[in-house]
């Protein structure tokens, strides 16, 4: 698998579009690099007595719309870049998503499998211990992202209510529910694919309960996104795939006549990692990695990792593919782009796609400042509002200025923080 630099994809995709907006350099040059960034070290006693020191960070790419907000990711190959360009594709999803949030992103250097519950704790206090000045509800507000759960995100919050001295729910969202969480947030990432995969739907004039979906991944967002595919548009998914930590290998997992994806979730760990003997005695057939990538199906969803889909496998995707909805950040490289506009594909961009999770997380940190809390069906409703109108304004740009939809939503958004910045008087 080729390794792709996430920021340098995200700068070189935010260039693209700076030209085709005609952007003035010097905005630019505020653009395509983050405000600020944090790299620490988090020393951690592990249960064994010894100490092991980790490395963290926190990247703040631009909050002129509101406080930065983003997740963070516990990845053994984290890297500074990568936290960048998830950080800058962050700016872009809140202002496509149209909530008054800027742009963050965390991480840490770290396999948390490798860790007990105890060490993950203390990592997760330790990340707080060293940033906590530099975060806060009008500042920079983390959520958990691959590798992160809600109960760690329970701990930083408590970790930052001890450490300034009052209850601060609204630190941090994805905090577990009734430890000042939001109900629907869960589902919101995945359920928010398929409120754009719906509306893509309608307006290629694709029947979806005719429809195949075929993904990648089965975290968080792809256990959700096959949930709502095959409940909400009665759809079949005819696979899903997962990283696979005793081969060190990813599989795919796969059944013709559709996965059951709520099967599949009760034999899938906290990390996504499904049972390879349980799947198999359910007559799931196991593929290799890329499988997903070349089946026969209507939309591809990626949602693992970014530099999914490259100029190197593209060729193998299925030519019946009309709809590429990218649940993953990144999942896409340029090459790969340009194979789907040549084949006239229709893509559904990360950060328009996948905006459901922060939009969930935005109806949290209100939740959190009213003390009053939602219905799930309130916010699922509210979810869906936001998310449709969402893609029907990217889809207009799209078709008034006769541009790709990763353009058009790229549009919208830079367009919308460049007067972010202009009303407060910084460019
Ligand atoms: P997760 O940690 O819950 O799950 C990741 C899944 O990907 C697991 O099933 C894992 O086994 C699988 N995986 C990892 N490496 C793989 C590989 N090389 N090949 C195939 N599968 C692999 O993560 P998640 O929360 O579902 O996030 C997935 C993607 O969606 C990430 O790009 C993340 O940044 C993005 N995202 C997540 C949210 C959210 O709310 N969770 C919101 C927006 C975007």
């Amino acid at each position: 698998m080729e390794t792709v630099n996430e920021f340098k994809l995200a700068q070189q995709q935010f260039d693209n579009v700076a030209r085709l907006l005609n952007l003035d350099p010097e905005i630019g040059e505020v653009l395509r690099w983050p405000l600020r960034e944090f790299t620490f070290r988090i020393p951690v006693r592990l249960d064994n007595g010894s100490l092991r020191v980790f490395t963290g960070f926190r990247v703040q790419h631009n909050d002129a719309r509101g406080p930065c907000k983003g997740g963070i990711r516990f990845h053994p190959a984290e890297t500074l870049d990568t936290v960048r360009g998830l950080a800058m594709w962050m700016t872009w999803k809140c202002a496509v998503a149209d909530i008054p949030l800027g742009g963050g992103k965390g991480g840490v250097i770290v396999d948390p499998v490798s860790l007990t519950v105890t060490e993950k704790e203390r990592l997760c206090r330790g990340w707080v211990d060293q940033v906590w000045k530099n975060i806060g509800p009008r500042m920079d507000v983390p959520a958990p992202d691959v590798g992160t759960t809600p109960q760690m995100m329970g701990w930083m919050m408590d970790e930052y209510s001890k450490l300034s001295g009052q209850y601060t729910p609204g630190v941090i969202t994805g905090k577990p529910v009734g430890g000042g969480g939001s109900l629907g947030r869960t589902e919101a990432t995945g359920y928010g694919v398929i409120y754009t995969v719906r509306e893509a739907m309608k307006h290629l004039k694709i029947d979806p309960s005719k429809s195949v979906a075929a993904m990648q991944g089965f975290g968080n967002v792809t256990q959700y996104a096959a949930i709502g595919f095959v409940e909400m548009l009665g759809g079949k998914v005819v696979c899903v795939s997962c990283w696979d930590r005793d081969d060190q290998v990813s599989y795919t997992f796969s059944k013709k006549d559709g996965i059951d994806p709520r099967f599949l979730q009760s034999i899938t760990d906290q990390y996504g990692t499904i049972h390879k003997d349980k799947a198999r005695e359910a007559g799931y057939e196991i593929e290799d990695a890329e499988a997903w990538l070349t089946k026969e199906a209507d939309v591809l969803m990626p949602g693992a990792l970014g530099g999914q889909i490259t100029g190197a496998n593209v060729s193998k995707v299925h030519p019946r593919v009309k709809i590429v909805a990218e649940g993953a950040n990144g999942p896409t490289t340029p090459e790969a782009d340009e194979f789907f506009k040549k084949n006239n594909i229709f893509n559904i961009p990360d950060f328009l796609c996948n905006a459901g999770g922060v939009t969930c997380s935005y109806f949290e940190g209100v939740q959190n400042d009213m003390n009053f809390y939602w219905s799930k069906d309130e916010v699922l409703k509210n979810l869906d509002d936001k998310m449709t109108s969402a893609f029907h304004a990217v889809l207009a740009m799209s078709e008034k200025e006769k541009v790709y939809m990763r353009e058009a939503a790229y549009m919208i958004a830079i367009d919308r923080v460049v007067q972010a910045m202009q009303l407060r008087g910084w460019v």
